[in-house]
Order: structure tokens, then C-alpha cells, then sequence
């Protein structure tokens, strides 16, 4: 293995993270979090095939009541992801070992309160309960005050600075009010931008334990090969002490973000880096997401997969497909894309370069997304 950088450990239940730790492999749940049995099976399943951390999805306080019921049922190292309601977790810290907040969820609810003060709740809790933090920033879901002092899209080199000034700044706060049980990632879907982005965070602070994972990297292989490309440059560089690999699977399949993470380390390790593969602009893009809770209809995991065949003819077309399981996310995940896909329990939303097109049924949607891509395309 490459040198890695000196991270600070933090402590996620039983393991360690950071500080020459070995680095962790995570998944999470996306099964609907109060289908108790069903996200007790891919707890089990995903901690089977050798899960570091199980990330949880928490909205509401039925969610919250169920990952309380999951906790008595399972060792696993539960990580909870906040989502929007951040006083949640003076619910739940009790019951996990890993806070995940995202910087830019923190404006929907009680929006005159101040980030920093949110911020410092989040931090108390995770004191009283011996719990760690993650800062969560997300291509898709910006701290607005950061994306308007970068309000045009520059070249790929720049259009991570949001991303990367709000990580450093909610870094910066954790610090001062003496807070440093904490790591961070820094996710975008394109493999480019997430290592530019991971490279000046960890340029500033190398200090600091990264999550690494490329967001909604799509279905195998495609998926992995993006995610790979990304993590060979950044643990090739010393950066990274747990990593995700975000894949678009059926329920049952979930585990395969874990042996796909175990085998792109182990290729790390030994040597085996894939210099050829590299991330062709010139090509199609599917991007679609892993699925979570807030997946409304299981159909979306059939859709993306018949979304990449249906356009297989398109491959030679340098145009961006993005795939969302849900209306919650969807909407701001799919501003990139050339043609945006969104689902909700019976329809499935589309838009064409920023301009909405319309709701379509699920039997109905692939003709339509066929006949805009043939638009594109001429
Ligand atoms: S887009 Fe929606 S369903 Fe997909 S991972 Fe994000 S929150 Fe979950």
C-alpha cells in the first residue's frame, strides 16, 4: 500500500478510522428503514460480506423508532444519515455510533437559526452519546451560501470549490468548539471532479480523516470503474480512510458495494491500478444512484438497468443520463445531466437540459427518454 496520509484516528463503535488504520469499507441500507425485516436482512447480508459501517437513512420519527428496533436486533456499526431533520439525532445517538450530516441539509428546517449553532447540537450530541460525526458534502446538495459565490459552472477544476470551501469551513467550526471526532467526503458523480475535489480538501487538510465514494456511480460494471478510477488516484496519493462504492443494486445484491470496494483496495495494494481505464468525456454517461429509503417504487432498480440498454446505440454521444430513485433528491441530482430521470410511486419525472419535460408512466417513460436522446443526438 501507498503512504498514506497522517489522518487524526477517530473512533466509529468498534473500529478505527484514520491514523494508519486500515481503511474501512461502508454500505448503506435501501430498503425503506421501517421495513423492519427487510432492512434487517441487508443489515445482516451487508455486515456478512464484511462491512466496516452500515449506513442507516433516517427522514421522520417513524424511521427513527425503527433504527431504534434495528439497533436491538444487530452488532453492526450503525451510521445514521440525517437527511434534512438534523434534531433527530438527539433521538437516535443513543442508539448509533456515527453521526453523517450534510452541510447543505441544514437550511430546511429552521432556517433562521444559524448553521453554526446547529452544528455545535449536532457536536454535543455526539459527545454525550460517544458517537463520531461525518460532514457530508454532496455535489448535489451544496450549502447554498457556498454555490453563490461560485455562481458559474467553471472547468471542472473549479466548480468543486463550493464543495471543498463548505467542508473546510464546518471542519474549521468542529475544531474551534473542540470537536475533532470527525470525518469528512466530499462526492461528486464524475470520478474527475470528486478527485479534484478530495485533493484540495486534503491539500489544506491532510489532517483529517476522508470518506471517499464517487455518488451515484451506476450500476456494475460502469459503476466500478468509475469509483475505481477515482479511488486508484486518490489512496494511490495517500488520501482516504474509508470508502464507499455507490452502486445502482437490486436489495439482495447490495453486499457487491463491499466486495467491490475489498477488490479495488486489494488491486490498490498489490499494484494491480488500471492506468488504461480513465473516464471518457466522449463517450455516454449513465449516472444513476444508489437507492436508499426514500425510494418510493423498486421499479426504479429495473428502470436504470433498462435505461443502459436502451441507449446502448447512444454510447459514441458525449451526453449525460442521470437516473434518481427519488423526488426528494432527484430534482437538484439531476441540474447536470443532459436528460434527468426522477421517479416517484407511479410516475417517473423527466427533464432535458435544465427545462422539465413531464411526468410519464413507468411503462411509458423509456419511449420518451428514446425519442429525446434521438433529439439530442441530431
Ligand atoms: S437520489 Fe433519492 S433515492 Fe437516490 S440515494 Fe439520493 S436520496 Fe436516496
Amino acid at each position: 500500500m501507498t503512504e498514506r496520509n497522517q489522518t487524526r484516528e477517530v473512533k466509529i463503535g468498534g473500529i478505527a478510522i484514520g491514523n494508519g488504520h486500515p481503511i474501512a469499507v461502508q454500505s448503506m441500507c435501501a430498503t425503506p428503514t421501517t421495513n423492519i425485516p427487510a432492512t434487517l436482512k441487508q443489515l445482516e447480508s451487508l455486515e456478512a460480506a464484511g462491512a466496516d459501517v452500515i449506513r442507516v437513512a433516517v427522514d421522520n420519527k417513524k424511521d427513527a423508532q425503527a433504527l431504534i428496533e434495528l439497533r436491538r436486533q444487530t452488532q453492526a456499526v450503525l451510521s445514521v444519515d440525517l437527511q434534512e431533520n438534523y434534531r433527530l439525532a438527539e433521538i437516535l445517538a443513543p442508539h448509533v455510533d456515527k453521526i453523517r450530516y450534510n452541510p447543505g441539509h441544514l437550511y430546511h428546517h429552521e432556517r433562521k437559526k444559524p448553521w453554526k449553532d446547529k452544528v455545535h447540537f449536532l457536536a454535543d450530541i455526539a459527545v454525550q452519546h460517544d458517537c463520531a460525526l461525518r460532514v457530508g458534502v454532496n455535489a448535489g446538495s451544496v450549502d447554498p451560501a457556498k454555490l453563490s459565490r461560485h455562481p458559474s459552472d467553471g472547468p471542472a477544476s473549479d466548480s468543486v470549490l463550493p464543495m471543498v470551501e463548505s467542508a473546510l469551513e464546518h471542519s474549521e467550526w468542529l475544531d474551534q468548539i473542540g470537536f475533532t471526532r470527525y470525518c469528512v467526503s466530499l462526492k461528486d458523480s464524475d470520478p474527475r471532479k470528486t478527485v479534484s475535489a478530495y485533493q484540495k480538501f486534503a491539500g489544506t487538510r491532510p489532517d483529517i480523516p476522508l470518506h471517499l465514494g464517487v455518488t451515484e456511480a451506476g450500476i456494475p460494471p460502469e459503476g466500478i470503474e468509475k469509483t475505481r478510477i477515482a479511488f486508484e488516484q486518490l489512496i494511490g496519493k495517500g488520501i482516504g480512510d474509508t470508502i464507499r462504492v455507490s452502486l445502482t443494486l437490486p436489495y439482495d445484491d447490495k453486499h457487491q458495494e463491499i466486495s467491490a470496494g475489498r477488490q479495488i483496495l486489494k488491486d490498490i495494494s498489490e499494484g494491480r491500478v488500471r492506468t488504461v481505464v480513465h473516464f471518457d468525456e466522449n463517450k455516454l454517461n449513465l449516472i444513476s444512484c444508489p437507492s436508499c429509503s426514500r425510494v418510493e417504487n423498486e421499479a426504479f432498480i429495473d428502470l436504470a438497468q433498462k435505461v443502459k440498454s436502451r441507449t446502448r446505440y447512444a454510447r459514441d454521444h458525449a451526453i449525460t443520463i442521470a437516473v434518481m430513485g427519488c423526488r426528494v433528491n432527484g430534482p437538484g441530482e439531476t441540474d447536470d445531466a443532459d436528460l434527468g430521470l426522477w421517479c416517484g410511486p407511479n410516475y417517473v419525472n423527466l427533464k432535458r437540459r435544465g427545462e422539465k419535460v413531464g411526468a410519464f408512466k413507468y411503462d411509458e417513460i423509456l419511449d420518451r427518454l428514446d425519442s429525446e436522446l434521438k433529439y439530442l443526438i441530431r
